[in-house]
């Protein structure tokens, strides 16, 4: 990573007011997440099948069962923590510098982190609701069930998290829009910007300074300085003043 890159991010960092942070599942590599379309990322493995039918509302309805043997191993498997590239974002949110988080993941460390404006475009694994009569349930209620969640009144407990074949929640999809469409800055970072609606967002961001931090290859956005680096180790070296 270029120093120059560094220094342009600081200013970058420095001159906004409302800045809005866009992210993928690459945010959360650095914490031990995997995410789905690099190398080593779930995409790559072999599964009876691919992994969009095994996190689609289809294979929760038809392969309940299933879904949720797939879900708990590939999805809920990890006892992450919030790493450096989370841990700046709650920070320059408490300094009053950073309007949203708009992210694709569904983990929850941006809350653990401290972050409180967080769009959550594909849901969460943290929230859970009965199908049948609506009762909510945490994480840890899912996790400490074998097979099919069930609730005490018989209903199967469904995560709220956005399955292939879903539609995202408006309120949640028109909050990330205001917060874009009003920051002066946005960084893009650990996201292939291949998942859509989520990913064609970005088109509302009309401010002056946009970043992209990404390991590996994503799609190239035009007129954004990109950095080809980690975010956690990227975004450590920012100052926050
Ligand atoms: P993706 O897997 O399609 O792409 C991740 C991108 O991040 C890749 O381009 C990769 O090069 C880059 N990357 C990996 N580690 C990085 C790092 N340390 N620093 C910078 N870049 C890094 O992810 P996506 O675009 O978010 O789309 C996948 C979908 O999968 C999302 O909808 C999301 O809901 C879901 N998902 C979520 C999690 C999670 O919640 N942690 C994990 C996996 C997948």
């Amino acid at each position: 990573m270029a120093d120059s890159d560094i220094e342009k991010l600081q200013q970058i960092v420095d001159r906004s007011k409302r800045l809005v942070f866009f992210g993928g599942a690459g945010v959360s590599t650095e914490s031990g997440i995997p995410d789905f379309r690099s190398k080593d990322g779930l995409y790559n493995q072999k599964y009876k099948f691919p992994p969009e039918y095994m996190l689609s509302h289809d294979c929760f309805v038809e392969r309940t069962e299933d879904f949720f043997d797939f879900y708990r191993d590939k999805i809920l498997a990890y006892e992450a923590k919030p790493n450096a590239a989370h841990l700046f974002l709650a920070e320059l949110e408490r300094k009053g510098r950073l309007s949203a988080v708009v992210t694709q993941n569904i983990d929850g460390l941006h809350q653990d982190a401290g972050s409180n404006r967080v769009f959550e475009l594909h849901g969460s694994v943290r929230r859970n609701h009965c199908t049948r009569c609506g009762a909510f349930y945490g994480l840890e209620a899912i996790k400490a069930q074998r097979g099919v969640p069930r609730c005490s009144c018989g209903g199967v407990i469904k995560p709220d998290v956005v399955l292939y074949g879903e539609g995202l929640d408006e309120d949640t999809v028109s909050g990330a829009i205001n917060a874009i469409e009003n920051a002066d800055a946005m960084i893009i970072a650990g996201t292939s910007l291949t998942v859509y609606p989520a990913a064609g967002l970005i088109r509302y961001f009309h401010g002056k300074d946009l970043v992209v931090i990404n390991l590996g290859e994503a799609e190239s956005v035009r007129g954004a300085l990109t950095i080809h680096h980690k975010v956690g180790e990227t975004l450590s070296q920012i100052k926050i003043k």
